[in-house]
């Protein structure tokens, strides 16, 4: 099995160490959304494009924010034991352009079409 570099791994920690907290905030306020602008708790411009962008994802994603959730924290389960990049589905390394626009994701980009397409059951959803 391949092994990423210690840079690597350390930089997707970021990444998602990051996005669980905008997940989490997010979430929090989506708790509280209608009773204060949705722009009060942006801290600065970077934190903005960010947030912007998760705030879309969300809307996209409905209530199935919490279970990104449960995918960022499980993401990180994997960086700790060393599995981080690995398909779950079928344990090929998920290609790093893939990594750096959904870093959370547990599937190649093969096994996602298949379980987009319902050929296979997403075990993680399932869960
Ligand atoms: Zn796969």
């Amino acid at each position: 099995m391949t092994t990423r570099s210690p840079e690597f791994l350390r930089r997707f920690e970021e990444k998602l160490r990051a996005q669980q907290l905008l997940l989490e905030r997010s979430m929090i306020s989506a708790v509280k959304e209608g009773r204060q602008s949705s722009t009060d708790d942006l801290q600065d411009a970077a934190d903005h494009a960010v947030q912007s962008y998760q705030k879309e994802l969300l809307f996209l994603q409905g209530t199935q924010g919490h279970s990104q959730l449960a995918q960022v924290r499980a993401a990180l389960d994997r960086l700790e034991e060393g599995t981080f990049g690995e398909c779950l589905q079928c344990g090929e390394m998920i290609g790093e352009k893939r990594l750096e626009a959904v870093p959370w994701t547990p599937h190649c980009i093969a096994c996602q079409e298949k379980i987009e397409s319902g050929q296979i059951a997403d075990p993680v959803r399932a869960a």
